[in-house]
């Protein structure tokens, strides 16, 4: 069965760098919608000169534009065994298209990070991205080179404070309301986002463990029985 995993919660409370880890320890991809608007923008395609105003203002990009992003995606071969997916949905309107996309594929995992307000703004505030290859920078590190390219830290554009304020304010407006579409499933999990990064990722991995069993008896008919033969 492939391992579909979806991570929720606000911005700054690790997604990324939780998604960017585990990902890469299970060999799937880690689609994240932030970084597929910063490529963009890089790059300087039509998404991404009309995404850029939107993202330096802490909005959230139109929810065509993004469920057309992520289908495409979704299409590529190298997500058959499973994905990692950071930053989408974003909005009610974009789960209910994931959904339809995810209507013929194994069921998906979510997991939701949570993480107190006050926390939320200290580390945004602080957060260091390298220019060169988008890799995070640990908290008050004080270092000024990238530790995996030798790149520059800078602040992101959207880390200054009044964004951080407006993006906290659209993710409880638009986002929050994903964790009560979500929360029904047997398949949704919560794990506390305030602890050191390696504890974290120990309770995702075992979130994840724990809501495979409730994939598992989601799955179709015949489809749950190769699943279940292929289980370890
Ligand atoms: P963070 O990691 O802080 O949560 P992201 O890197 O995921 O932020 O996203 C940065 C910006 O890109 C968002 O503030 C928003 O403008 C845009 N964006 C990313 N994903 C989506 C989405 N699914 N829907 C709409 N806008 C999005
Ligand atoms: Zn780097």
């Amino acid at each position: 069965m492939a391992l579909n995993l979806l991570m929720l919660g606000p911005p700054g409370a690790g997604k990324g760098t939780q998604a960017e880890r585990f990902a890469r320890t299970r060999g799937i991809p880690k689609i994240s919608t932030g970084d597929i608007l910063r490529d963009a923008v890089h790059a300087r395609t039509d998404i991404g000169l009309r995404a850029k105003a939107i993202m330096d203002r802490g909005e959230l990009v139109n929810d065509e534009v993004m469920i057309g992003i992520v289908r495409d995606r979704l299409e590529r071969d190298d997500t058959a065994d499973g994905f990692v997916l950071d930053g989408f949905p974003r909005t009610v309107a974009q789960a209910t298209a994931l959904d339809a996309i995810m209507a013929v594929r194994d069921s998906l995992i979510i997991v939701d990070i949570v993480v107190p307000e006050a926390e939320l703004v200290r580390r945004l505030g602080t957060r260091m991205i390298c220019d060169n290859c988008g890799a995070n920078a640990p908290i008050g590190d004080g270092t000024a080179v990238c530790m995996r390219c030798g790149g520059r830290l800078v602040q992101r554009a959207d880390d200054n404070q009044a964004v951080v304020i407006e993006r906290l304010k659209v993710y409880h407006s638009q986002s929050q309301p994903l964790v009560e579409y979500y929360r029904v499933r047997p398949t949704f999990r919560q794990i506390d986002g305030a602890q050191p990064p390696d504890k974290v990722a120990a309770d995702l991995v075992a979130a994840i463990e724990s809501a495979g069993a409730g994939a598992v008896t989601l799955a179709k008919p015949g489809v749950d029985r190769l699943a279940r033969g292929v289980q370890p």
